[in-house]
């Protein structure tokens, strides 16, 4: 993101793990036309890459903790540098922690772009059915979920067949370690955004289609 143009906009979803950010983010980025930036998934591709990072946070993701707050602002700085980021952002992920607020909050004043946050809603029981049910294509990315979003075909990619994997950290006590973490260390961002931003949006995320959460959520950043 570069300084100065007005109608920049950084759109912080916000929710608790299974509140449907990425399902959000992956509809939202098409329709706004701008770039779907999820530490949750830069941090799985260097997990992936094996690299350095990779094998610093992989337990730590396994476990359902938060990565430290230096590597996660430091991924967020260069990934907001990049030029496709000039018309705007969708943050999905982040920020996670009131440090990780304060990063973000600095960095966006500093380019002059405005804040919006949605917060997802979604009741506590239908998080862990989500989690629980979620699916996940390892080749495309596509999320589907056992009850409310099955594949065609069980087990198995409606775009291009590949064998659907649980996410290593969808599994029964890694989830409730990562609703943890959300309760400790999340929230109080959530309370933070919505004493300090102008434009907090609560959105109810638990029981409409997809697209009818993401038509709203384009009503309240002012793009439908
Ligand atoms: P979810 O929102 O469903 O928990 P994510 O893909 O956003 O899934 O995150 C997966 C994991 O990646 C988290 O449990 C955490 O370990 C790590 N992570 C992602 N984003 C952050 C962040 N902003 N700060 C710290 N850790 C993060």
């Amino acid at each position: 993101m570069s300084a100065g143009n007005n109608s920049q906009v950084a759109l912080v979803l916000f929710g608790p793990p299974g509140s449907g950010k990425g399902t959000q983010a992956k509809i939202l980025q098409a329709s706004l036309g701008i770039p779907h930036v999820s530490t949750g998934d830069m941090l799985r591709e260097h997990v992936q890459a094996d690299d350095e990072i990779g094998r610093e946070v992989k337990a730590i993701m396994q476990s359902g903790r938060l990565v430290p707050d230096d590597l996660v602002n430091r991924l967020i700085e260069k990934r907001i540098s990049r030029p496709d980021t000039d018309g705007g952002v969708l943050l999905d992920g982040y920020p996670r922690t009131l440090e990780q607020a304060d990063k973000l909050t600095g960095l966006l004043r500093a380019r002059g772009v405005a804040e919006v946050v949605v917060h997802l809603r979604v009741d506590y029981n239908k998080i862990i059915a989500r989690l629980s049910g979620r699916r996940q294509c390892p080749k495309c990315g596509t999320l589907y979920n056992l009850a409310s979003n099955p594949p065609k075909t069980e087990g198995v990619c409606d775009r291009d067949g590949a064998r659907l994997i649980v996410r290593e950290d969808d599994r029964e006590p890694v989830i409730r370690q990562r609703l943890e973490a959300y309760e400790r260390q999340t929230r109080p961002v959530l309370d933070y955004f919505a004493r300090t931003c102008p434009r907090f949006y609560e959105v109810e995320g638990g029981d409409a289609a997809p697209e009818t959460i993401a038509a709203e959520i384009r009503r309240l950043v002012g793009k439908s």
